[in-house]
């Protein structure tokens, strides 16, 4: 089958799974997997590492067995490998799978780029305007003006996006120049990687002799530091040749956890540019630009009712345009305001006020499990308030839209480290018993009701 149409698979795989997981999961997780290979039993997913191969393996092999069964209409079994372990690419290997994916590839994270993600499709409005201006700026002068660029900002609001505009107008106008995009969790995992083979030399090789170097999600280096250090010698190395760098993150530089001082005022020294949500206006503006780009069109008064209540992020007005375009074409019905009203009602209730939402979670546990709201935000780790905490966490997490560092604040956690094992403990407890899984299930929608 044609890389083609493992594509339109994955990328439908892709969208069912982030209706249910958070952005983080998704980019932690899912957004480097791949279709290696399918027949009409079984499908090979690719993951870049053996490290999320296992975890995929460990927490995720039945929602991606069912969700691809859907896709494909029909019973599929699924395997997961890993690029890293390169005797298990040969064994599966099929005439139909990804030759091209050799080893180097995976491993050198040649030059990624999304050519969808352009200047010229990025909406600007007050909230966002720093950071367009100086991506755009960086990007047609690199290492003449803002060096580093810092961007930062919550979830979805186009960090991403901005970075692979300036990936690809750099790509126009200096063809020769090396560039490598990268997250914060390639770039250790990579250097864990070279450690691990004792080839830290080719690696320094490879990050040091770039004209650009982006750097996306940079708060993953968060805590890591040991991976900070070799991060810093880096970024010294380039700067002192006078070679563009870009990072972005979902914080201030200020405020990533336990970073370097050194670090610090190296991100800062630049350009630090906020992306703040989008106001009204602009929500209307980028409602407006993507139907334009999804090929369809919708009344003005729906149009300001879906801008009036999709507020969180971006990703949702997508996500919103693409579910009303559906149904639109299943039913037939030309899109008007009750189609909306109906079909966005996930959408809303998930962009409800989360404060509401939060108050709601609390006062369910803590009349559920008979403890008090101090406790469960306490550092207590004692099973009876342990337990009760989990769940809170968890419900937060499917009801709003707030990332794992905010949520960590509601419970007074200085990182998402809580955040993340509270999800991983209530996760695992559902797989493992369908009647706790059921009264999950019922609580959220109850909560959300
Ligand atoms: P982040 O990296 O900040 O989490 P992304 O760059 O992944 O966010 O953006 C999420 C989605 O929203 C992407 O599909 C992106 O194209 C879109 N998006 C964000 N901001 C804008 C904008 N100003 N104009 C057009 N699309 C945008
Ligand atoms: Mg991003």
């Amino acid at each position: 089958m044609a890389d083609l149409e493992f594509n339109v698979i994955i990328e439908s795989l892709k969208n069912v799974l982030s209706e249910l997981y958070s952005s983080t999961t998704m980019s932690l997780w899912f957004d480097q997997l791949s279709i290696f290979s399918l027949d009409a039993k079984q499908v090979v997913l690719l993951a870049p590492t053996d490290f999320k191969k296992h975890i995929l393996e460990k927490n995720y092999s039945s929602v991606l067995k069912e969700k691809l069964s859907e896709i494909l209409g029909f019973d599929t079994k699924i395997k997961i490998i890993s690029a890293e372990s390169e005797e298990s690419l040969k064994n599966t290997a099929d005439t139909s799978g990804k030759k091209e994916e050799s080893e180097e590839d995976v491993s050198a994270y040649k030059l990624r780029f999304n050519p969808e993600y352009t200047f010229e499709n990025f909406v600007v409005g007050k909230s966002n305007q720093l950071a367009q201006a100086t991506s755009l700026a960086v990007a047609r002068h690199p290492a003449e003006l803002n060096n580093p660029l810092f961007l930062y900002g919550p979830s979805g609001l186009g960090k991403t996006h901005l970075l692979f505009a300036i990936v690809n107008e750099i790509r126009k106008n200096f063809k020769d120049y090396q560039i490598l995009y990268v997250t914060g969790e390639e770039f250790t995992n990579e250097l864990i990687d070279a450690l691990a083979r004792k080839k830290p030399v080719a690696f320094r090789e490879k990050y040091r002799n770039l004209d650009v170097l982006l750097v996306d999600d940079i708060q993953f280096l968060a805590n890591k530091l040991g991976i900070q250090e070799e991060f810093f010698h880096t970024f010294d190395t380039l700067f002192k040749q006078n070679k563009q760098i870009i990072l972005a993150s979902d914080c201030h530089p200020r405020e990533i956890n336990n970073l370097e001082d050194r670090l610090k005022s190296r991100f800062e020294m630049g350009l630090v540019a906020d992306i703040q949500p989008p106001d009204l206006e602009l929500r209307v503006a980028i409602f407006k630009r993507k139907t334009v780009d999804m090929g369809f069109e919708i009344p003005n008064d729906v149009l300001l009712y879906l801008a009036e209540n999709i507020k969180i992020n971006i990703r949702q007005i997508e996500g919103s345009l693409k579910k009303l375009k559906a149904h639109s074409l299943i039913s037939g019905d030309k899109i008007n305001l009750n189609m909306a009203r109906t079909v966005l009602s996930d959408f809303l209730k998930s962009a409800e006020n989360s404060d509401n939402i939060i108050e709601k979670v609390f006062t369910y546990v803590t009349k559920r499990y008979g403890v008090t709201k101090d406790a469960l935000k306490s550092p207590k780790r004692s099973a009876d308030i342990a337990y009760p905490r989990h769940i809170a966490i968890y419900l937060i997490r499917e009801l709003t839209s707030l990332s794992q560092k905010n949520i960590a604040k509601l419970f007074s956690r200085k990182d998402h480290t809580t955040v993340y094992n509270s999800i991983t403990v209530i996760d695992k407890k559902m797989k493992n018993d369908v009647q706790f899984e059921r009264e999950i299930k019922q609580t959220i929608e109850e909560l959300k009701g």
